[in-house]
């Protein structure tokens, strides 16, 4: 299948242009994606930063808390044996601090005053535990911000022994500020932690100790608020690769047993996939901030895990954001560019295909054009249709092309033609050259005859003058047949001939005797106006046959075209130098379509077209020259010089 210049020229426009915009698109969109990517990243480490922070927000006071009521508790400013003032003091302290859920100290001998948030009857409880020889008291006061009573009773059932529990328990044992791991508090059962102080008497024994709560709710509330990306998510992982905060963070342990989800079994599939291998190895030891990339179901994630605190919180924030959150926006674009590219292509396509038709027109116009004047039926010459300028010179050469071929046909032709004749002048010259031999012995017999004859003739006592005149003038004939004879051959032997002065009058009275039957016959006056000139010179026999064709061309000339007036008129006129001979007659004049002095031009049946050329050869080659006077509008006449002898 062949396409059109055309369509060639505007599908490849358009599809250029398609390629263009796709690359500058895709170029775009690379660059976009790059800064989106970077967007992404550093929107990560910025919610990392922020959920370390917020952590430690809630972290770092509990503990301070925790140290400041167990220095307190070990001065001489508190009377630590007082319930009463103890129970106010943690009271003020929780009150300080919002992010704390609870307050407390428990001692050696199992007393334990606790405070803590509460969701009624009043918003702070306080549950005073009272170990006494006769047994335990346990107290339960729901107070108002400002400290007075709601509501209050005791729980005979109440078992808590604070000594037995995890805070207890370590700070105890590590005699230092210690945070417990994540567990569900007893009395709210939230998951949460407890930063636990022991407190000494002066002498260095255990007091008890002081336990600060934080409910780890908050912290999976602040992640949930987050929002670095629509799905993006956040969690807290401990050091043994549970789950203890996370956005949807609900704690449904009622028996009181504490059970985070580890990461490997968390049913965040895409979590699992980012932070399982973290905790591969039985514990999550992340010292500082890595960001990365994972795939999970053909879908390209970012990732940061960060540590929260150090080693005494060996927590582990983990966030994820799906790439396509940051990037889908210049994903869309690039779809959306994309099609357009196509449709501004298609629509250039179309222009494309208008402009090239409009383009081509003159170019098939030229192409039309250059077929008909190959095939002839146009002339090269004829003016172009509009068109560019290259196709005006390709014009130009064409025509010149063209041109040159024809003067060479032309040539060719001439050639060939010329060709032809001259085998054919070949041929009549050797005929010529045979007859003029055949001739020459009857003339000479003829000559010989009547020289005899005049000799007898003359002898005789009473001659015959008017014979011997009759006879005298056969002898002349005779002679000058033999002339003509040896001149032709001569001629034809490219014989120059012999070149002596002689009378011009003499010669034409002669030539026109010669011709009169010829005039008689075809009825035709041959008048010669003579004029007394000095003698001229060249080869008389010669320039004799230049007067008999002119002459002769003249007679045939009106009695070919039946003229009414047949006169043929010979004048000689004295010029400088040399003598000018003119014949006219009273003919049609040379019809158009003949080039006169042109070899084998001729308008008759049995003409040559030789005589002209091979007059105006003689006269030249006798130093004269021969032309048609065209000026002569009447008459039609031939002239020719000869020079006069010097
Ligand atoms: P040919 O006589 O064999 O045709 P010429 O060379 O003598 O060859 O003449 C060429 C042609 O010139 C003639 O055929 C004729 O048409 C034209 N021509 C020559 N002389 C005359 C004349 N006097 N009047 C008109 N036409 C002439």
């Amino acid at each position: 299948m062949k396409f059109s210049l055309g369509s060639v020229l505007a599908i490849s426009l358009a599809g250029l242009q398609f390629l263009a915009i796709t690359i500058v698109v895709s170029t775009t969109y690379v660059t976009s994606e790059k800064a989106m990517l970077e967007l992404a990243r550093l929107r990560l480490a910025e919610a990392g930063k922020n959920a370390s922070q917020h952590s430690q927000s809630f972290l770092k006071p509990a503990r301070e808390t925790a140290e400041l009521v167990s220095r307190v508790f070990e001065s001489s400013v508190l009377d630590v044996e007082d319930a009463a003032e103890v129970e106010k003091f943690l009271f003020q302290s929780l009150q300080a601090d919002q992010h704390l859920s609870g307050l407390y100290f428990g001692d050696e001998a199992g007393n334990f005053i606790y405070v803590m948030r509460s969701s009624g009857p009043g918003p702070f409880r306080t549950k005073i535990i009272d170990v006494a020889e006769d047994g335990r008291t346990t107290q339960l006061i729901w107070r108002t911000a400002d400290f007075s009573v709601v509501e209050q009773r005791y729980d005979p059932e109440d078992r808590f022994d604070a000594r037995q529990r995890p805070w207890y328990e370590s700070a105890t044992k590590e005699r230092q500020s210690i945070w417990t791991a994540p567990y569900i508090f007893f009395s709210s059962q939230q998951p949460g932690i407890t930063a636990a102080t022991p407190v000494s008497y002066p002498d260095g024994r255990l007091r008890g100790v002081i336990g600060v709560d934080i409910e780890i709710a908050a912290i999976s509330e602040f992640l949930a608020n987050l929002g670095i990306s629509e799905n993006s998510s956040a969690l807290i992982l401990n050091e043994n690769g549970d789950v203890i905060a996370y956005p949807t963070f609900e704690q449904t342990a009622a028996d009181g047993a504490l059970d985070f989800d580890s990461i490997a079994s968390f049913d965040d599939p895409v979590a699992r996939a980012a932070f399982a291998e973290l905790a591969a190895n039985g514990g999550i030891t992340v010292t500082r901030e890595t960001l990365s990339e994972f795939e999970y179901r053909k879908n390209t994630y970012v990732s940061l895990v960060k540590p929260v605190l150090g080693k005494d919180v060996p927590w582990t924030i983990a966030i994820y954001a799906p790439q396509n959150d940051f990037i889908q926006t210049i994903k869309d674009n690039r779809r959306r560019n994309v099609w357009i590219a196509a449709a501004v292509s298609i629509v250039t396509a179309c222009l494309g295909l208008l402009l090239a038709e409009l383009i081509l027109r003159p170019v098939r116009a030229f192409a039309v054009r250059t077929a008909l004047v190959s095939q002839g039926e146009a002339l090269a010459s004829q003016p172009l249709p509009g068109t560019y300028r290259e196709l005006e010179r390709a014009n130009k050469t064409l025509i010149d092309e063209i041109a040159q071929r024809r003067e060479a046909d032309a040539k060719i032709l001439q050639l060939n033609r010329d060709l032809s004749h001259f085998s054919r002048l070949d041929l009549m010259g050797q005929m010529a050259t045979g007859l003029a031999h055949e001739l020459s012995q009857p003339l000479t017999a003829i000559s010989q005859n009547v020289d005899a004859a005049i000799t007898m003739v003359k002898e005789k006592p009473d001659p015959d003058q008017e014979l011997i005149g009759i006879l005298t003038e056969l002898d002349e004939h005779a002679h000058r047949g033999g002339d003509i004879i040896r001149t032709l051959r001569g001629f034809i032997r490219k014989d120059k001939g012999e070149s002596k002065p002689f009378d011009l009058n003499a010669l034409i009275t002669q030539t026109i005797s010669l011709l009169q039957n010829e005039a008689t016959t075809n009825d035709v006056d041959i008048r010669f106006a003579r004029r007394t000139l000095p003698e001229v010179i060249g080869n008389r026999v010669q320039l004799a046959q230049v007067l008999v064709n002119l002459v002769r061309n003249a007679i045939e000339a009106m009695a070919d075209a039946d003229s009414t007036q047949r006169t043929v008129t010979i004048r000689v006129e004295p010029k400088g130098d040399h003598a000018e001979v003119s014949v006219e007659d009273t003919g049609p004049g040379v019809s158009p379509g003949i080039t006169l002095f042109k070899r084998f031009e001729t308008s008759k049946t049995g003409g040559m077209g030789l005589g002209l050329s091979l007059c105006r050869t003689i006269v030249e080659n006798n130093g004269g020259k021969l032309w048609y006077d065209r000026e002569s509008l009447e008459v039609s006449r031939f002239c020719f010089t000869i020079p006069f002898q010097a």
